[in-house]
């Protein structure tokens, strides 16, 4: 079983090389922000709470997140494995997946990090939500993101350092170099 945490800043690149890599090694794919917009798009109760999370640029508590992301893990049959992406984004949620893959004698196989500079993750994301309309893609609400990012989420990179599993990869630049990255990083771990 292949479990790759993809990590990093909103804008880092984390759904565009997830896409990749779910492709390369046949796993399935958990974006926790795609599961929540799902959520937001069919006026769910549970959609409704994350939406006014989300467009404040705040996380969703984590007891709520463990529930959504267990559900999704037991719908996988069969699989060859899961990469993760934007779970997890607090050292609360890392502990609790370490144990959700230790009662299904799984770990997680690397935590792929992508770095990219600030500014250049600012011009990424107002792009995209000219282009796409993501509610939360605006200038306020992607500086609160940010913020949130430095104090919640930042600290798992020396979590998962201390578990062994980080893998720093340079996200600014091409994308077929970043990926050859992240594939040459998998690979020597398998
Ligand atoms: P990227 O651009 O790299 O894909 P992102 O930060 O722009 O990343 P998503 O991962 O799609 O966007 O997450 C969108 C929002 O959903 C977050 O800002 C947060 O409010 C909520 N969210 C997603 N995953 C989690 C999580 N694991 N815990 C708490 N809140 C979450
Ligand atoms: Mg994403």
């Amino acid at each position: 079983m292949l479990n790759i945490v993809i990590f990093g800043a909103p804008g880092s690149g984390k759904g565009t090389q997830s896409e990749r890599i779910v492709e390369k090694y046949g796993i399935d794919h958990i974006s926790t922000g795609d599961v929540l917009r799902a959520e937001i798009k069919a006026g769910t109760e549970l959609g409704c709470m994350a939406k006014k999370l989300i467009d404040n640029g705040q996380l969703i508590p984590d007891a709520l997140m463990l529930d959504i992301l267990s559900a999704k893990l037991d719908t996988l049959v069969g699989s060859k494995g899961v990469i993760f992406d934007g779970f997890p984004r607090t050292i609360a949620q890392a502990e609790a997946l370490k144990e959700m893959l230790a009662a299904r004698e799984q770990e997680v196989t690397a935590m792929i990090e992508l770095d990219v500079p600030e500014e250049e993750l600012m011009t990424r994301l107002i792009k995209r939500g000219q282009e796409s309309g993501r509610a939360d893609d605006n200038e306020v609400t992607i500086k609160k993101r940010l913020v949130v990012y430095h104090d919640q989420t930042a600290p798992l990179k020396e979590w998962y350092e201390k578990e062994g599993k980080r893998c720093y990869i340079n996200g600014l630049g091409e994308l077929d170099r970043i990926f050859a990255d992240i594939v040459a990083a998998i690979d020597a771990r398998i």
